[in-house]
């Protein structure tokens, strides 16, 4: 029993190690690796239990789908805000969602979620009082396509009722790996002979479709401290953003929340982060089982 808990240590401090080494040689400081000292509170939990995957999977998901769905439509028109184009682009997109998601989303969020949607600042999600702040027109026309937006806030608010759930540390340990060998292993099929050369590259293929990799290139202008420049980022206006490496977290949870309900966007992120995806959609799980 020791044993492979001494095992399973020296594994992950191998991988810390390896981590650390390369963070250094592609010029990230010491702080940003200090700062993934998660929490000691965050507890692990049995998220991928054969038994969750077995409710999944019987005959009567189509039924619990359907029900979701019309649960979700019920709530859709109890939001007086909403125009009729909007709450249908809301609505179509749900409906095209991943199960576990749906589950998810109607089990955490309450009918008046949003409390502000004529905001005229950047849309947040407010820990204080439990609200979102967001303009629906803007969403409405959105580059990111209709109602990308008002999932990515969601998710911020399920992140956070579902207790922090962003915290994970293994969530954490697979976004940083899938970031750190897709730098590698794209210098290396370019023969690109320095990191940065790569991550200037790397900008340059998530500058092609806001529509498409805004969530992939925010995240990777967070994870790379701002050495990759895509589509989207938060350091042309807030310099000092990512500075709390936990943001990266928090909105990596909100941007996989809101692919859950656009397959162009999901392979995306499937394809920058795999790993940290899966990982996600098990924490997912985990929230939607928990009693
Ligand atoms: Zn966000």
């Amino acid at each position: 029993m020791h044993d492979s808990l001494n095992y399973a240590n020296s594994l992950v401090r191998d991988r810390q190690k390896k981590m650390r080494d390369f963070i250094l040689q592609i010029g990230q400081d010491r702080d940003y690796f200090r700062e993934q000292n998660y929490p000691k509170e965050n507890t692990r939990k049995d998220l991928t239990s054969n038994k969750t995957r077995d409710i999944i999977n019987t005959d009567e998901s189509p039924i619990s789908e359907l029900k979701d769905i019309l649960k979700f439509k019920k709530r859709l028109h109890s939001d007086k805000k909403m125009e009729k184009s909007y709450r249908k682009a809301i609505g179509k997109r749900f409906s095209n969602g991943s199960e576990i998601a749906k589950k998810v989303f109607n089990k955490f969020i309450p009918p008046d979620s949003v409390v502000d949607s004529n905001y005229n600042g950047t849309a947040h999600y407010n820990r204080n009082d439990k609200k979102i702040y967001m303009n629906y027109s803007k969403d409405l026309l959105s580059l990111k396509g209709t109602g990308v937006t008002w999932f990515h806030e969601h998710g911020h608010m399920i992140d956070d009722l579902a207790g922090k759930v962003s915290t994970n540390e293994d969530f954490h340990m697979s976004l940083l790996m899938d970031y750190l060998e897709y730098v590698k292993n794209y210098k290396r099929s370019n023969n690109f002979t320095s990191i940065l050369d790569a991550q200037e590259a790397i900008g340059k293929d998530l500058k092609k479709s806001v529509k498409s990799q805004n969530a992939v290139s925010d995240i990777m202008e967070g994870l790379s401290n701002g050495k990759i420049k895509g589509c989207a980022g938060h350091m042309a206006n807030k310099p000092h953003y990512w500075k709390n490496s936990n943001m990266i977290y928090s909105e990596t949870f909100a941007h996989m929340f809101e692919a859950q309900f656009d397959k162009v966007r999901y392979k995306e992120m499937q394809k920058y982060f795999p790993n940290a995806l899966k990982k996600f959609e098990e924490l997912l799980e985990g929230i939607s089982n928990d009693e």
